[in-house]
């Protein structure tokens, strides 16, 4: 198969009905970086040059619309930020994003702005309230799934701008699928509590565990979308740190859009 020489976003069934939202989770076809970042690839801590970072996510922003692109240093924890005025006027006109604190999951609820992830294999988590008009984007790797960032996060969702949970859709990016999410520590880095979601000896569905999750802090089954597909195996359209170590990052990216 030919390599798409445009963006190839990923978008959600479940997101697409809902009016005034802009989504996708993007692949690594469409941008201008070399190998091993080829092509798209939306992060330079990772050793790619920044002008061709500034490049793709420039073409990211552009796709989707959006007056600003939101991302923060991704920690592997539990911090919430939300993305509002006070953040966007730390922003410098010659990037093609706005830096917010760092923290592992994004909230907003301001139209024109992007929320952005980047993911090799973790897991990015659209959480949206239509109701409220609040969109989050949140950065699920295993350590994310094992300090319940996505329940800290529906709570936080309820309790600063009402939100409930039985009305909010929640959408699972490509990710480490239980195919190739190998632990053979997982004695010492999983809890008892994701035995049951052990496809083979030393394998996890942390797709089943994110919806047991979201399902546990009060979303309804049929209002949970997962891509199901496997960043590892799927070497031709995806990033994946497991695979090759030295690799780009996607991004993911929700929002409101701006009202014109
Ligand atoms: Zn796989």
């Amino acid at each position: 198969m030919p390599i798409p020489s445009e963006l190839t976003p990923i978008t959600y069934r479940l997101l697409e009905a809902l009016d005034g939202l802009t989504h996708g989770v993007f692949t690594r076809h469409g941008g201008v970086s070399l190998p091993p970042y080829d092509t798209l690839n939306t992060a330079w801590t990772n050793g790619d040059r920044p002008e061709h970072v500034n490049e793709n996510l420039l073409r990211v922003k552009r796709f989707l619309g959006f007056d600003h692109l939101v991302s923060s240093p991704q920690v592997h924890g539990t911090e919430i930020q939300v993305v509002d005025e006070s953040v966007l006027e730390t922003r410098d006109p010659g990037r093609p994003f706005v830096p917010a604190p760092p923290g592992d999951a994004l909230v907003t609820r301001l139209p024109g702005v992007g929320l952005m992830i980047k993911i090799a294999d973790c897991q990015a988590v659209f959480l949206v309230d239509p109701e409220k008009r609040v969109a989050a984007n949140v950065h699920c790797g295993w350590r994310g799934s094992v300090k319940e960032i996505l329940p800290k996060t529906v709570r936080f969702l309820k309790e600063r701008f009402g939100c409930d949970p039985r009305r909010m859709v929640a959408a699972v990016s490509p990710s480490l699928g239980p195919c190739c999410a190998e632990f053979v520590n997982h004695r010492r880095e999983l809890p008892p509590s994701f035995l049951p979601f052990r496809t083979a000896p030393n394998f996890f569905d942390f797709w089943a565990i994110s919806r047991r999750q979201l399902m546990d802090a009060g979303l309804l089954p049929q209002r949970i979308e997962i891509a199901g597909r496997c960043t590892v195996c799927e070497a031709q359209d995806f990033f994946s740190y497991r695979r090759e170590r030295i690799t780009g990052r996607m991004a993911a990216v929700v929002g409101w859009r701006r009202k014109n």
